[in-house]
């Protein structure tokens, strides 16, 4: 079979390797559809101690498939099943787990190898984040369901509720993802971001109103952009930050009303501070939430999203290609060319 191997940083290569088999627990899969995710392009980069101790190393982790082979003991799956899983599950047994904060379990496993003709899915994700997928629903249309699932925890997180208005920093897949189940939630939502056809996606998807903060530096500048579409100049109820920098985060506390919920979403570099006003945040009464990963629950939920198509997956995608296009995908998302390639061995 063949499968990438990541060698370390711009190092990625298509090789022959062994054909996979489940062990105990573990199934097999056919990937039918794979995607790229901004932490494979992250990884590609600049490698990623947590996800790849040990190089080379298989690579991907967003896919869905068929089920090929099943391990000794797999009593949930057979062969033929059409299924998608996410890329991690926790221990159930640490101290996080056990009082319900599963996306902070210290044994997270991983799963990685979905850029290759098979992958075998790990036990704990067979056990408890593996699904399977109706027939009306797409392989390609599944496969995102890991960023999906992160989004649907950071919903349950923000609390956003009928009538509020949502301003999302950031129209990349993640944000795209929260205008969508921001509307769910019978949210009007606001989007700003400094790529007019990013925004442009954002309004096809029903964004009320759409602000390009290109030519604007600071994060006040920012927060001050998006205020007039906000009810009575006030700010918003939730303001999510879906891109990644300090100053974003920034700039979303900055766009708040009294009382309202920033959503602190994307993941910034190590050991990056941010600053606050504290006082605004005493007699503002603001609320700052971190979100990170997901939860079995929330995977579950984002399944059925996918499979009832209230969210469509493929709504997501730049283009699907074959398996060998990985490497110019990822220069192309780096290129800023397109956000999401799904790839099909
Ligand atoms: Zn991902
Ligand atoms: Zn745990």
């Amino acid at each position: 079979m063949r499968a990438y191997m990541f060698y370390g940083p711009g190092d990625l290569r298509l090789e022959d390797v062994e054909d996979v088999h489940p062990g105990p627990g573990e199934v097999a899969v056919e990937v039918k559809a794979a995607a790229t995710c901004g932490t494979d392009l992250k990884s590609y980069r600049r490698g990623h101690p947590t996800l790849f101790p040990e190089l080379p190393a298989r690579f991907g982790h967003e896919f869905a498939g068929i089920v090929t082979e099943v391990g000794e003991g797999v009593t949930k799956f057979s062969v033929g099943d059409r299924v998608v899983a996410a890329n991690s599950a926790p221990c159930g047994s640490c101290w996080a787990c056990t009082i319900g904060r599963e996306s902070l379990c210290e044994n997270l496993q991983y799963l990685n190898g979905a850029f290759a003709e098979k992958i075998v899915i790990p036990a704990p994700i067979v056990a408890r984040n593996t699904y399977v997928i109706p027939e009306s629903l797409p392989f390609e249309a599944a496969a995102p369901l890991e960023p999906l699932s992160t989004v649907v925890h950071g919903m349950h997180e923000s609390g956003i509720a009928l009538g509020d208005t949502v301003v999302i920093n950031g129209a990349g897949p993640i944000g795209q993802m929260y205008v969508k189940l921001a509307q769910l939630r019978g949210a009007t939502v606001v989007v700003a971001d400094r790529s007019q056809s990013r925004l442009e996606q954002a309004e096809a998807a029903g964004a009320a109103h759409i602000v390009n903060l290109t030519g604007l530096d600071t994060p006040e500048e920012c927060a001050d952009a998006v205020r007039p579409f906000t009810p009575g100049g006030r700010g918003a109820d939730v303001a999510i930050e879906a891109v990644g920098l300090p100053a974003v985060w920034e700039q979303t506390v900055l766009q708040l009303r009294p009382g309202g919920t920033a959503l602190l979403f994307g993941g910034t570099p190590k050991d990056a501070p941010f600053s606050v006003n504290s006082s605004a945040m005493h007699y503002k009464e603001y609320t700052l939430k971190g979100v990170y990963h997901h939860q079995p629950r929330y995977v579950q939920i984002a399944v059925e999203l996918l499979s009832t198509g209230k969210f469509d997956g493929m709504s997501l995608c730049t283009e699907v290609r074959p398996l060998e296009a990985l490497v110019e995908s990822l220069e192309d998302m780096a290129a800023g060319k397109g956000s999401k390639y799904i790839l099909q061995p």
